[in-house]
């Protein structure tokens, strides 16, 4: 099958009456290359997949594919593979007439029809189920076979709103492993949508963080992840802790900052408001307890307050003293020959310049606000490679 297109969307807009579900969306993704789109329920993503696709007009807005514009074409003249969440087979045909749909709707047939849908199948490893009904497979075969009809016309980007959704976690990361296998061997320009941070985390090759119809941030997991511009990205993405911060002054190596009465060093990271109210943001992770001659550049004597095994992990709330209550969330790597931290201990914890970042507004700000069910769970993204930076207080 043919390698993918480049897609462009250039200042998207939808509006739904006062709704403005999708707000000057720019974005170019290369061809070849596995882009989330990434962000809590309601923030367009849905809407912005199906101006692509072809099944919603945009109020304003341009769609390129392969440089050419798409925006006014009719759907099955975009060349554009299409994966919903509910999979949306047609239940009265077998699997290969399914798959089969998708190329005599191009005005396909004959044994270039069969020849084509024969090596889709063998891709998405069916073809031994090409006579099989829908209701006569699991939930990822089923997938399986939505994929193979999104990709038998050879289409130049393939967009899949949450294809994955549906699938309990085992078979979730199965596919979501899958997914990738064939994302990167066919190189298809992919689209892939979620609300699910660790599948866009684990799948991307950049991730486009969505939030009321605008992009928040663009870049690779990496960076969305180590480098939030948003307060709003810092905790939609992985789990932080904000604390209120006042800029004292810039030294040769970063920024001073007062928090509570807490000198504190944080790397220069360039777009820092000096004036108003602005939060320090560390991951818990990020935070270590500082054992006999270990440094940091920031370190200070806390008490643990509270102690939560988590399998790879204890977390723990530690509360240092300052003049001003401030509790940091860590996340310190368990090792069954370690001392555990336990409650009411005092500890010696730190963390360096470099992890802590300064976002404009303050900690308690509306940005904080995270969806409701949304469980992050960030320490399991770095901490077995920080492990070896840890170590434990004697008590
Ligand atoms: P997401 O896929 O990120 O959950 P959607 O793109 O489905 O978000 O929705 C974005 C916003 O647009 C929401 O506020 C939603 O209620 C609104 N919306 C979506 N589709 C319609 C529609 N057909 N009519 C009116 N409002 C809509
Ligand atoms: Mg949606």
């Amino acid at each position: 099958m043919s390698r993918g297109e480049p897609l462009r969307l250039e200042r998207l807009c939808k509006q739904y009456g006062s709704v403005q579900a999708v707000h000057e969306m720019s974005v170019q993704i290369e061809a070849g290359e596995f882009v989330s789109f990434l962000g809590p329920s309601g923030s367009g993503k849905t809407t912005t997949l199906m101006m692509v696709a072809g099944f919603e007009t945009p109020t304003a807005g341009q769609i390129f594919v392969g440089g050419r514009p798409i925006t006014r074409l009719p759907v099955h003249k975009r060349n554009i593979g299409v994966v919903f969440q509910n999979y949306a087979l047609f239940p009265h045909l077998s699997v290969f007439e399914n798959v089969a749909f998708a190329l005599k709707m191009r005005g396909v047939s004959g044994t270039e029809l069969r020849a084509g849908v024969t090596e889709a199948l063998t891709l998405v490893q069916l073809s031994e189920y090409e006579g099989r009904m829908p209701h006569e497979l699991s939930g990822g075969q089923q997938q399986r076979v939505a994929l193979a009809r999104a990709l038998v016309f050879r289409p130049g980007v393939v967009l899949m709103d949450e294809p994955l959704g549906a699938l309990d976690k085992q078979l979730r990361e199965y596919m979501q492993l899958e997914l990738k296998r064939l994302q990167k061997s066919l190189e298809t320009t992919t689209v892939f949508v979620t609300h699910d941070q660790s599948e866009a985390l684990t799948m991307s090759d950049r991730i486009v963080v969505m939030n009321e119809g605008k992009i928040e941030q663009i870049g690779t997991p990496e960076e969305i992840y180590e480098t939030p511009q948003t307060r709003f990205v810092a905790s939609f993405i992985g789990e932080s802790n904000f604390l209120d911060a006042r800029f004292v002054g810039k030294t040769d190596h970063g920024l001073l900052l007062d928090v509570a009465g807490l000198q504190v060093r944080a790397t220069w990271q360039g777009s820092e408001c000096q004036t108003g109210p602005a939060t320090l943001m560390i991951r818990p992770e990020k935070v270590v307890p500082l054992a006999e001659g270990l440094r940091a550049d920031n370190e200070f004597e806390g008490v643990v307050e509270e102690a939560v095994y988590r399998g790879s992990i204890v977390k723990c709330q530690v509360r240092l003293c300052a003049a001003l209550p401030v509790i940091l969330t860590i996340a310190v790597a368990y090792r069954a020959s370690s001392p555990r931290f336990k409650v009411g201990e005092k500890v010696r914890i730190g963390w360096d310049a470099r992890d802590g970042r300064l976002l404009s507004g303050g900690a308690n700000g509306p940005s904080q606000s995270v969806p409701e069910n949304h469980e992050a769970e960030p320490a399991l993204l770095r901490v077995t490679s920080a492990a070896d930076r840890m170590a434990i207080l004697p008590s």
